[in-house]
């Protein structure tokens, strides 16, 4: 799995990091995303996939 940000259309709503906390964080000034893992290990990929499907600005793109 390889993730990556489209951070400019982050909206800061939070939700990758409460779905995926060990992947996703916001910046403290702004809320943008910031991708921790840029290639998680697998017991995280659900929680990622899950992230993306729920993201409200489509940011984070998945590649398996
Ligand atoms: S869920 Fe999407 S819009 Fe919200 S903080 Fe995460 S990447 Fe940004």
């Amino acid at each position: 799995m390889n993730i990556t940000l489209d951070a400019d259309k982050c909206c800061a709503a939070g939700q990758c990091v409460l779905i995926a906390p060990e992947v996703f964080d916001q910046r403290d000034e702004d809320g943008i995303v910031v991708l921790l893992d840029a290639a998680p290990p697998a017991d995280q990929h659900d929680a990622v996939r899950e992230a993306a499907a729920i993201c409200p600005a489509a940011v984070i793109k998945v590649d398996e």
